[in-house]
């Protein structure tokens, strides 16, 4: 099946099954704003579970926080982002569609980029073990040629990125005959820098209402409040505050359902760290932070780190953690080494000492800072991206049938087992709910009576619920009932009394905290 239609049925099972609707619907939807629903909600909470123990509960010197949205407004004038959070964008004039012009010349990039994967793939199968990939890097033409593009480009946009050059960003557009996907022509006007943030207003008229702004990330609600955790958590160096937040961004193009939205959220952690000691706390939350996602068991391939070559004026590594989308290796986090940058910039505007005594060295410092930061919304399409499947199955007459099935790490499955009596009577029903009223205090349970029991595995296997226990005659006789397994379909056969034992050993978080 093309990519592009793998995505299209990812986003409409989303939202047939309860995980994510188009926001304000009904008025027909808000741009790049949705809602997550019954199911989607249960896998947001267990997506910022995972995240927020594999921080809090597991680091001692980590320790959470929970800032504000509304900041004071001199916060983004200090961090930056009043006067650079940007991107540039360029309009075509035939499609009227708008774009970043980075993104476009990104997407140009990809493609050489894609090029020379398909060239080493292509030269692995035919020599097999005996293929060396580095000495054909260096010596394939076509690979050469295609680097030596990459090479010029990259070296022109990092330019104009760093200078903030927009008419030579455009100029790169144009001599590599980069077109409209939509009208296909380079028809292209000036490229322009577009602030992100959305501001609104606080207080009355009447006493003067002052601009505030929606958060942009949640990582200087951290920053200011530095100091009040440090103290107040007696905190020693190295050490670091986690937060689960709101951001806001006014995203120029915003496609790619859940990948980019104007209201989304994020999961980072700011790492205190003596000056000159960041780097290698960096390289440590790079192995960290790509053994967290690899736990999750998807296949250690589709993960890669992107590492940054044009940085940030503040920062003296940046790296992101990638993973294969239908649409390509896309960025899920970023981790950022943002030296002093920031508790710098608020000590000079606020005019308090934004700084850590030492008291092995003797000395006050202002501290460097590693973060870490992803996104919810996005981890959540990736999960869903490397989950669903849509599987042909063989039946006992020779003929097919397809189901629909989320492979959702038990941990992660919003709903942990569904209870299904075998008919409707007999006193099975009975038998279930009690069950249910049982486990519903451990997991997260649902009682399914509706229908034929194939129908009903279905319905489980599409929102991704790995155990289905069945009541049938032989319960009323000897107390034992079925498990299904969604992935295997395999069916046991176990005693009622045993099963939030078997259940709790299966979906408990912590044998995926252990893994770390
Ligand atoms: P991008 O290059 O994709 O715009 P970014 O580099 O601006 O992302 P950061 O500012 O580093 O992103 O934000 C950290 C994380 O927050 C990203 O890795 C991503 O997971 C998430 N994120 C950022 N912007 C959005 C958005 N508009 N919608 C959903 N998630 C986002």
């Amino acid at each position: 099946m093309a990519q592009e239609d793998v995505f299209k049925k990812l986003v409409s099972h989303c939202k047939e099954y309860g995980y994510v609707f188009p926001s304000s619907e009904i008025y027909d939807g808000l741009s790049a704003v949705y809602d997550y629903g019954q199911y989607g909600v249960e896998l947001k909470n267990n997506i910022k579970k995972y995240w927020w123990d594999s921080m809090v509960l597991l680091n001692d010197n980590i320790v959470g926080l929970d800032s504000a949205i509304f900041m004071h407004p001199t916060i983004w004038k200090a961090s930056g982002h009043v006067d650079a959070f940007n991107d540039p964008l360029i309009d075509n004039k035939d499609s009227k569609k708008r774009y970043r012009a980075d993104m476009l010349i990104e997407e140009y990039l990809l493609k050489f980029e894609e090029k020379i994967a398909k060239e080493i793939e292509k030269a692995r199968e035919r020599f097999g073990n005996a293929f060396d990939e580095k000495k054909f890097r260096e010596t394939n033409q076509r690979v050469l040629a295609n680097q030596a593009k990459i090479d010029e480009v990259e070296a022109r946009y990092s330019k104009a990125m760093n200078s903030n050059d927009l008419a030579g960003l455009r100029q790169i557009i144009i001599d590599n005959e980069i077109v409209c996907p939509v009208s296909g022509t380079w028809n292209w006007t000036d490229v322009r820098q577009f602030n992100l943030m959305f501001a609104t207003e606080m207080g009355s008229t009447a006493e003067g209402s002052s601009k505030v702004y929606l958060r942009p990330e949640t990582a200087q609600g951290i920053f200011v409040n530095f100091l009040n955790v440090q103290k107040t958590g007696r905190m020693k160096i190295p050490f670091g505050i986690a937060q689960i937040g709101k951001a806001f961004r006014n995203e120029i193009v915003a496609r790619q359902f859940i990948f980019r939205m104007r209201e989304f959220e994020q999961m980072e952690m700011q790492f205190f760290v003596r000056p000159g000691s960041e780097l290698d706390w960096f390289r440590h939350w790079k192995e960290v932070r790509m053994r967290w996602f690899r736990a999750l068991g998807f296949g250690d391939d589709n993960y890669r780190f992107h590492d940054h070559t044009k940085l940030a004026h503040y920062a003296n590594a940046a790296t992101d953690i990638e993973y294969k989308f239908p649409f390509g290796f896309k960025e899920v986090e970023g981790i950022h080494s943002r030296t002093d940058f920031d508790l710098r910039q608020h000590q000079e505007y606020s005019g308090k000492k934004m700084q850590y005594f030492d008291p092995e060295k003797g000395e006050s410092y202002i501290p460097f800072v590693v973060e870490t930061s992803i996104g919810v919304d996005r981890m959540f399409l990736h999960i869903i991206s490397a989950a669903l499947y849509e599987e042909e199955l063989k039946k006992e007459d020779g003929s097919s049938d397809t189901r629909v099935v989320m492979r959702l790490p038990s941990f992660l499955a919003p709903v942990k087992l569904a209870v299904l009596p075998l008919v409707k009577k007999d006193g099975l029903p009975g038998i279930a709910e009690k069950i249910v009223h049982d486990l519903k205090f451990h997991f997260n349970c649902q009682y399914d009576d509706k229908d034929s029991i194939g129908r009903r595995y279905r319905r489980q296997d599409a929102i991704g619920t790995p155990y289905c226990i069945t009541i049938d005659h032989q319960t009323l006789e000897d107390n034992t009932v079925t498990i299904r397994y969604r992935d295997s379909m395999e069916q046991e056969r176990v005693g009622i009394n045993q099963l939030t034992d078997i259940i709790d050993e299966k979906v408990s978080i912590n044998s995926l905290l252990k893994r770390l």
